[in-house]
Order: C-alpha cells, then sequence, then structure tokens
C-alpha cells in the first residue's frame, strides 16, 4: 500500500502533518493542483471554514472519492498543527479524554493465518492481552464466482466458512471477541444465510456482507438477523453516514478518518450515531497516521465501541517511518501524547528513493 502525506507549513514554521491512501497520481493532483493554491495563505487555525472551502471547490461533481480523501488529510493535518499551536494533543482540543486507555481489536492480517491456525492466532492475541479479533473466512468462497461475489452458497461451502469461529469457540470458549468481515462480496439471500448461520456461535458483529451503495437491501438483512451488522469504513462525510443511519443499516458506525473527511468529519459523524444511541469503532487498517490521528479521535469520542488495531502494522510494517506511535499493551492503548498528532515523520524519510516528493509554495 502506498500512502499520502500532507504536510502544511505555517510563516511561523510549524509542521501538520495529514495522510490518505491509496496513494494514486490522482490523489496527489487533487492536493497539488486543487487544494493547495486555496489553502495558501490563509489562517489555519480557521479549520471549519477551511474544511468547507475545500468541499465546495471539489463538490461540482459530487464530494465522495479522490478529492475527499485528500481533504481528509488536510484536515487531519490542521488538526496536528492545531495542537501544536496550543502545545496540546488533538484529543484534548477536540473535548478531552472521555476514558483512561482505549479498548482494541486485531484485524488479523497476519503471519498466523486464521483459516488454518485459528486457535493459535486467537491463542497468542489472548495472551498479549487482546480479546478481540477480526477474520474473513468467508471471502475465499465468493471470490472464486463470477465477478469476485458471492452469488451463491453450498451447504458444504458454509460449514468451510464457519470452521475457524468453531475451533475457536470449541478452544477458547467466549474469551475471545470474534468480529466477521466480509468485505461487501455477498448478495441479499447469502448474506441472511450466512448471518443466520453464525448466530449461535455469537460473533461481535458483522461487517459489510453487502456492497454499501443500497442500504436498503442493508435494512432488510438487519431485519433477518439479531447479530449487529457494520458497514461504513467506504462511507464519506456526514450525508454519506445519514443514510445509514436513516435507513437503520447498521447498529456500529464505522467512519474511516482518513477517507469520511478527517478528524472533523469523524467528529460530527460520531455525534450523529450518538443521537441514534449508536456506539462508532473507526476503521484503522490504513497508514501510520491513521492509526495516530484514530487514537485522538478514539481517545474524545463518547460514544467509542473499540478502535481496529493491526498487530502486523504496528509491531512491524509501519517500523522507521513516524517518530513514535501510539501501541497497544495489555490489550489496550494508552492515550497518545501530543502535541497535535504526538508524531511526526521520521528525519529522512522524505529522502528515500521510493518516497516521491511534490511543493507548493505561494
Ligand atoms: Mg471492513
Amino acid at each position: 500500500m502506498d500512502w499520502l502525506w500532507v504536510r502544511l507549513h505555517t510563516d511561523d514554521g510549524v509542521t501538520g502533518l495529514g495522510e490518505t491512501y491509496p496513494c494514486s497520481d490522482a490523489e496527489a493532483a487533487v492536493a497539488v493542483r486543487s487544494l493547495a493554491p486555496l489553502l495558501l495563505g490563509r489562517d489555519p487555525s480557521q479549520i471549519d471554514r477551511l474544511w468547507a472551502d475545500m468541499l465546495l471547490a471539489t463538490s461540482y461533481h459530487g464530494w465522495a472519492g479522490v478529492e475527499m480523501r485528500v481533504i481528509s488529510a488536510i484536515d487531519i493535518a490542521l488538526w496536528d498543527l492545531a495542537g501544536k499551536v496550543a502545545r496540546q494533543p488533538i484529543y484534548k482540543l477536540l473535548g478531552g479524554a472521555s476514558r483512561e486507555s482505549i479498548p482494541i481489536y486485531n484485524t488479523c492480517y497476519d503471519r498466523v493465518d486464521f483459516l488454518t491456525e485459528p486457535v493459535r492466532l486467537a491463542e497468542e492475541l489472548l495472551a498479549s492481552g487482546v480479546t478481540a479479533m477480526k477474520i474473513w473466512p468467508f471471502d475465499s468462497i465468493a471470490l472464486a464466482q463470477c465477478g469476485g461475489r458471492g452469488h451463491s452458497i453450498s451447504a458444504a461451502e458454509l460449514r468451510q466458512g464457519l470452521a475457524p469461529l468453531e475451533k475457536i469457540r470449541a478452544a477458547l470458549g467466549d474469551k475471545m471477541d470474534l468480529a466477521m468481515e466480509f468485505h461487501g462480496y455477498w448478495n441479499l439471500p447469502c448474506a441472511i444465510r450466512i448471518a443466520r448461520a453464525l448466530e449461535p456461535l455469537a460473533p461481535m458483529w458483522l461487517e459489510e456482507m453487502l456492497p454499501q451503495d443500497n442500504l436498503a437491501a442493508y435494512a432488510e438483512l438487519a431485519r433477518h438477523t439479531h447479530l449487529p451488522l457494520t458497514i461504513s469504513e467506504r462511507l464519506m462525510t456526514r450525508w454519506g453516514f445519514r443514510e445509514v443511519l436513516a435507513n437503520r443499516a447498521a447498529q456500529v458506525i464505522m467512519p474511516d478518518l482518513c477517507w469520511c473527511g478527517g478528524l472533523s468529519e469523524a467528529k460530527k459523524i460520531a455525534a450523529m450515531a450518538e443521537v441514534e444511541y449508536l456506539p462508532v469503532a473507526p476503521h484503522n487498517c490504513g497508514g501510520p497516521v491513521l492509526h495516530q490521528a484514530s487514537v485522538h479521535l478514539a481517545a474524545n469520542v463518547t460514544n467509542l465501541a473499540i478502535l481496529e488495531t493491526v498487530r502486523r502494522h504496528y509491531l512491524d510494517e509501519y517500523d522507521g517511518i513516524l517518530t513514535d506511535l501510539v501501541k497497544p499493551a495489555n490489550g489496550r492503548l494508552p492515550l497518545p501524547a501530543g502535541p497535535g498528532l504526538g508524531v511526526d515523520l521520521t528525519p529522512g524519510l522524505l529522502q528515500c528513493d521510493n518516497v516521491r516528493v511534490e511543493f507548493v509554495r505561494p
């Protein structure tokens, strides 16, 4: 995965860091050609106003996609700047800590395969204090079909998909909470069948069983199972999330800070969810700045359920990128230190061969 980092510089020599992903030429062009000229010379403390102006400048064909990903990166950089100027961690500017530490689950992109060694993986996580994990054992069944979509599922395939959960439950009982990810690969009748088959195993939630484009179908799925559904890592802005809430399409709301519109928008989406008595569980399966920014949001929002983490990322893949990173201890994340995000790009990183740098000057 390639990441796009945005670094904003003030006249006073303060910098703010933001991120989005993936980083294609399209994201870089929006950052450099469309949005940087709009930001130059402006007051970086006017975060809401700048966000509104960036939306206006890019809303000629809707607000979803590349443009909103870059707005997200810039918004995170503006909050980093604000925190550095105020000499406070971002979560304090958002309204302060709502908890002493942050509950996490582990998404299992891991050296231990959840299909072949689910119990060993669960035992390793439990030994490190992590008591919730996310796996996707039905994906390979859907991906083998036309267009990588689950159009049908046989009794044998259903049994195959259930197997990792059954093994973990048999070996460890209810010590491990199990979130089920489906990456939007299934159609409605298959999703209903899978959900009902999973009910006796009491998973924590069923995530993105269907694509997110038809939320009425999601509402129908919700009526067919008592298990909590979640979607929305790919949704953008408060208007996108309004549809999920209005359709009662999910019981756990999952914004991605690097996609939904940044820290500003994620905070507003969390408040919208709270009005519906729903929790948020931010999506955090991207780059290191997303991780750090997500920890600040998770420290603050009152209706946090749990925060996603990936041990392969924070133990390995993020190494050498940031000056510091909040890492879990005993299955929880500590409150991040500031100021701002509390991290910066490692000195010398921008000189690496696989990093492309573009400057926009007044
Ligand atoms: Mg997901």
